[in-house]
């Protein structure tokens, strides 16, 4: 329905989401107070979702009267006609936010702190809704069933879809779950249909797992089985698989709760949601040991705020960068390697460096691989595993972060998007905002002293507070160029290392690669490799390369040559700032125009 549509008293202001039967959109009533409407088109119901011998739509009745926080309090319903076809409609309470989906799809997982606050919020919501004379069941706890509230200080959970609730009654309904993802249901909901308070908390325990790891418990690839139940309850057999991350605050207490939500046999589940809230809060103990650690894999690694011990080539996998290694090699790593050995001629130790320039160009490549010269524990961390937009007042997480980087020390540190993490003071307006930034530049101080070594990215340094720049913070500044013809070469020649024909002309190919940031040619190589396995090919030829780099032509360079330009610029203007002229020094890197 077009914008501006008058439904009942309700004017479209715009469409939020589209379903096969409904359409949701804010709306704005005649006072200008916003609202969500979902209208649902009748004709494409499926039975299940209608009262057995009439055609009257559950949905419209499941949450009528529930008032609650973390519920979307239903106040409206109607019908219209439109073009002789009959609309029904639910209004509900508007929240400014986002679907949980959409979170997870541009995060991929969740801090544990986020983690908390929308398994508590939801605990609260079911808490509510199980309790009431007849219970009732969410049957739709997954990431498209919670609308994450902004409006909130805190990262705040709302259950506001309840096209798949139904009541636990004596009629029973059989549930209507087509399109819920069968990760989140309990064996009897898969196998039988039969759903209850008890199912709806095991598809918490699989929230909770989901948002954690960035992925679903026992997860299989749907698309290489044609028995999705059988093969998912077979999955299942097995203890809970926890991939082998050492993810910062989850603890063995986390563990065991997920294991107890998510038993197979019914009964050795949280029985309610008290049960389980009490033991999220640490106010009971689980006894559940029913896990087990599994290798990562490099999916779930990436997506993961995660310490793990480096292990690898170290720089023998940086094509190129020759300055810069060799600049990190004498500079900072045998400083760090041997302390004591500086410390006694008083040689401060530095703090952390700061990588700086266009994205894809090896800024997060070259602090791995520094972490694996080392032989050091690599934290990587996110901006929104401290300051999403959702959360301020995370100054304790940071001091956290830090406290748990010492106790692995030497650590390496790296704070990707430094410049949402340690904004400019001057931009905020915001004073718990300021206040973390504060925190972060206590905490940066002389951390050299407890073995930690940050090292920031950012494409935007003129952003960042620059009194995180200030010597005895983050002494160094290294500028990290798209690669020149050079640098293509080398990473066009490492990357194709034994996987290739012997008649490559890497001359050309470099030519062809011309506005390529690094990451534009790995990916081209990426896809070249598929392109010849495809093909029963076993060595990638360089037919198939050039064929690739043709076809790629919308997608690399992925950086326009007009923003590299405007990344010179910026880097210019960065370091003509009179605060970088008072650090260390700059280590340009091999191509410094
Ligand atoms: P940034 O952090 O600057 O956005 P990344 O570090 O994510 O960029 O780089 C993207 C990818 O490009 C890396 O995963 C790696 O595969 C490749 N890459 C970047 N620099 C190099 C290099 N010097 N040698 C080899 N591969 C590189």
């Amino acid at each position: 329905m077009k914008n501006n549509t008058q439904v009942g008293k309700y004017k479209i202001v715009a469409l939020l989401h589209k379903g096969y039967y409904f359409a949701d959109y804010r709306v704005i009533d005649e006072n200008g107070i916003k609202h969500y409407m979902r209208l649902i088109n009748p004709a494409k119901l499926h039975d299940l979702q209608l009262m057995p011998g009439c055609d009257q739509i559950l949905e419209l009745t499941m949450s009528q009267g529930i008032v609650h926080p973390n519920i979307a309090r239903q106040s409206d319903t109607g019908e219209i006609i439109v073009d002789g076809q009959r609309y029904l409609y639910i209004v509900r309470d508007f929240f400014p936010g986002e679907l949980l989906s959409d979170k997870l799809d541009r995060e991929a997982h969740c801090s544990i702190y986020e983690v908390h606050h929308i398994i508590s919020g939801v605990l609260n919501a079911l808490k509510f809704l199980h309790n009431q004379s007849v219970p009732l069941i969410y049957n739709h706890i997954d990431p498209e069933g919670i609308l994450l509230d902004i409006s909130k200080q805190e990262i705040y959970p709302i259950l506001n879809d309840f096209g798949h609730a139904r009541h636990l009654n004596k009629e029973n309904h059989k549930p209507y779950i087509i399109g819920l993802p069968l990760f989140y249901m309990a064996p009897e909901l898969l196998l039988r249909g039969i759903y209850s308070t008890r199912s709806d908390l095991y598809a918490v325990g699989a929230l909770m797992y989901h948002l954690i790891f960035g992925m679903e418990p026992w997860e299989i690839d749907l698309n290489d089985t044609t028995e999705p139940i059988k093969d998912v309850l077979e999955a299942r057999k097995t203890p809970l698989p926890i991939p082998n991350l050492n993810i910062f605050e989850l603890d063995d207490n986390l563990l065991r709760i997920m294991a107890k939500a998510l038993a197979q046999d019914v009964d050795d589940r949280f029985q309610n949601a008290e049960e389980f809230l009490a033991a999220l809060n640490g106010l009971t103990d689980v006894k559940c040991d029913n896990y087990q650690r599994i290798e990562l894999t490099s999916k779930t690694e990436e997506h993961n705020g995660s310490i793990k011990k480096s292990k690898g080539n170290g720089f023998a996998d940086v094509a190129g960068m020759t300055e810069l290694k060799q600049r990190l090699q004498e500079d900072v790593i045998d400083l760090l390697r041997h302390p004591e050995k500086y410390q006694k001629l008083r040689v401060k130790i530095p703090n952390g460096m700061l990588l700086y320039g266009p994205p894809g160009c090896g800024k997060t490549f070259i602090a791995e691989k520094f972490a694996e010269e080392l032989g050091c524990n690599f934290i990587k961390v996110d901006c929104s595993d401290i300051a999403s937009p959702y959360i301020h007042g995370g100054q304790s997480k940071i001091a956290e972060l830090f406290k748990e980087a010492a106790k692995n020390a030497p650590t390496i540190l790296f704070l990707d998007e430094l410049e949402a993490m340690i904004t400019d003071r001057s931009r905020h307006t915001n004073i718990s905002e300021q206040g973390e930034v504060n925190v972060f530049l206590t905490q940066l101080n002389n951390c050299s002293e407890r073995g930690i070594f940050v090292i920031g990215a950012t494409n935007k340094p003129d952003m960042i507070d620059p009194a995180a720049l200030r010597a005895g913070r983050l002494d160094i500044k290294v500028y990290v160029p798209a690669p020149d013809k050079e640098g293509r070469k080398e990473i066009l020649k490492l990357a194709l290392h034994n996987r290739c024909a012997s008649n490559i002309d890497y001359d050309i190919l470099a030519k062809e690669t011309t506005g390529y940031v690094s990451a534009d040619i790995t990916e081209m190589i990426n896809q070249a490799a598929i392109t010849t396995v495809k093909n029963n090919g076993d060595t990638i030829m360089m037919d198939t390369l050039m064929e690739t780099i043709k076809n790629g032509i919308n997608q690399w360079p992925s950086v326009t040559a007009k923003q590299l330009q405007e990344y010179e610029d910026i880097r210019e203007r960065f370091e003509s700032k009179k605060t970088l002229r008072r650090s260390v020094g700059f280590i340009s890197s091999e191509n410094k125009p």
